[in-house]
């Protein structure tokens, strides 16, 4: 495992912190009088995700689901599982999923279709970040924070290996660019 010191870093601590505080003053007008979930997919998102909850200045509630893709390694497969489900139902509510990193599209894809069958009264997506050059399901994303080239990157909840998630910043592993 190569140490902290060799990430390279791409996004600042302060520039995430101002971009999620955007993010939340968007999120707060649009959701304003209205009964808001805010899901956060774990792992990768929980630390976006406590971020972005503390930026959103309205009484939202809070729920997680967790999902993992078949196959090893950073690629992902394709393939999505639900290894943990909501806590509680969504029917008839505003639910806003949040994803730390938008990359093939094929988990927000997977989890927008699963969860529309529960009939929320709406349903967005917000990622902070977005790798567009490997795309392969269109996914709408509501709230999007940054714009990533195709780089594998770790930090602010975003792993290797279940490494790096602690990072205050995002940054470039070695040997990965
Ligand atoms: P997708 O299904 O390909 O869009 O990828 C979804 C998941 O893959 C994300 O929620 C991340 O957990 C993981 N992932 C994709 N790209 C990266 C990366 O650059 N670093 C760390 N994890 C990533």
């Amino acid at each position: 495992m190569p140490p902290v010191s060799s990430v390279r870093p791409l996004i600042s601590a302060e520039a995430i912190q101002a971009r999620v505080r955007e993010l939340g003053a968007a999120i707060s007008h649009d959701y304003q009088g209205k009964d808001l979930v805010v899901v956060g997919v774990l792992k990768g998102a929980f630390v976006f995700l406590a971020d972005l909850v503390r930026a959103i200045e309205l009484p939202v509630a809070v729920d997680f689901l967790s999902v993992a893709s078949y196959g090893a390694g950073t690629e992902s497969s394709g393939v999505v599982r639900l290894i943990e489900d909501l806590s509680l139902p969504i029917e008839g509510k505003h639910v806003l999923l949040v994803e730390d990193i938008v990359d093939t599209g094929l988990t927000a894809s997977y989890l927008l279709d699963n969860l529309a069958t529960r009939r929320p009264a709406s349903l967005r997506l917000c990622a902070l970040l977005h790798k567009p050059a490997r795309c392969r399901v269109e996914v709408p994303i509501a709230y999007r924070g940054f714009v990533v080239e195709d780089v594998f990157l770790v930090g602010y909840g975003l792993d290797h290996d279940q490494r790096f998630r602690n990072l205050p910043y995002i940054g470039v592993l070695p040997g990965r660019e």
